[in-house]
């Protein structure tokens, strides 16, 4: 659901990164990687296989951090946990980092469950509750004009027709009503300060959470350790220059969080070494652009990039990942005025660069 495989990474900078955990846990156990700070992993569909969600030590409760896909595999491991290592404590609190489905998809099970508050940020929840409600619509004309665009033929948008709204089949039902968290506001969870880090591009607004007293980074899918998070413009907002944000986020969260952190992302292990991470991913984007720019010495189309971003085939349903984020990149060098976009007589757009 949010990522694609990334560019090449050399063996160098994958070696950058270290990670302390000898072991990840099974579904529905526990490991704690910090005083009170408890791991869990969620199953989830596909290659993505899982996501680590968190269980936060808060008084006589739990908040617990992510929720994993609505599927039954999930609910089967929260109630194992619930019956295991987090028996004895209710749930006071969820927070959500961001609203895709493997994070966001159990929150109304667990909020109704144990009749506590969902917080998140205000963009996060209210973009989730018009994906959920597009569940059940057509397909819109603006985005089938949209994928048209991109190079689409007859038969991908007839595919992409027949799987619309499929969103909220992966999220429970959400609650009616949350509690936002804003950029830089200090939550006190378990006596201990965690400060919100709000990042951009992946999602429009990614909570990540800093507790400087125990040196941990959650940091959602704002950074992962071994790929790279997808960065897509959607036809919703056609014009749309997420990957400029991504990067000034990355940029930012290096400024915000010192180094000696340990992150711990939603997908793969927690690791050491924030700054080398954020380097690697802004470095692997910048160059991406490189290439697409040399590539654009001949018109091209978002769908004839794929090969120079993408290592692995593009078909089926990663079709609308690889051709949300080949024009995030093409969006980028508009943006810098380093390409420009002419449409056909047939509503294909083609780029090339300036
Ligand atoms: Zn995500």
């Amino acid at each position: 659901m949010s990522t694609l495989p990334s560019p090449e990474r050399s063996a160098e900078e994958a070696s950058a990164l270290t990670y302390p955990l000898q072991a990840s846990p099974l579904p529905g156990q526990t490991i704690e990687v910090a005083p009170g700070v408890l791991w869990l992993r969620m199953p989830v569909p596909g290659s993505l296989n899982h996501i680590n969600v968190w269980a936060l030590e808060d008084g006589e409760s739990w908040t617990l951090v992510d929720t994993g896909m609505q599927t039954p595999d999930t609910a089967a491991a929260w109630q194992s946990a619930f019956a295991g290592s987090l028996a004895g404590r209710p749930v006071a609190r969820v927070i959500c980092t961001h609203m895709h489905p493997d994070h966001i998809g159990m929150a109304g099970w667990l909020t109704r469950r144990f009749d506590c508050p969902l917080w998140t940020t205000r963009l996060e929840y209210l973009t989730c509750r018009t994906l959920v409600a597009d569940t059940g619509r057509e397909a819109p004309p603006d985005a089938i004009r949209f994928y048209h665009a991109a190079g689409w033929d007859a038969e991908a948008l007839e595919h992409y027709k027949t799987r619309f709204g499929g969103f909220g089949k992966m999220v429970y039902t959400l609650p009616d009503s949350y509690r936002r968290i804003v950029d830089d506001m200090e939550l006190r969870i378990g006596g201990r300060v965690w400060r919100a880090v709000i990042g951009r591009g992946h999602s429009p607004e990614h909570l990540c959470l800093h507790c400087p007293e125990l040196r941990i980074l959650i940091s959602g899918d704002q950074v992962l350790p071994k790929i790279s998070s997808n960065v897509s413009v959607f036809p919703t907002e056609p014009e749309a220059d997420p990957l400029t944000e991504w990067l000034d986020s990355l940029a930012a969260i290096k400024v915000r969080v010192p180094n000696n952190v340990l992150v711990l992302p939603s997908h793969n292990e927690p690791f050491y070494q924030l700054h080398a991470r954020l380097d690697q991913l802004i470095d692997g984007h910048e160059r991406s652009l490189q290439r697409l720019r040399q590539e654009l010495a001949a018109p091209r189309r978002a769908l004839d990039v794929f090969g120079l971003l993408f290592r692995r085939r593009v078909a089926g349903d990663l079709l609308v990942m690889a051709t949300g984020e080949s024009v995030a990149h093409l969006n980028c060098l508009l943006r810098r005025g380093l390409a420009m976009r002419e449409m056909d007589a047939a509503a294909v757009a083609w780029y090339r660069a300036v």
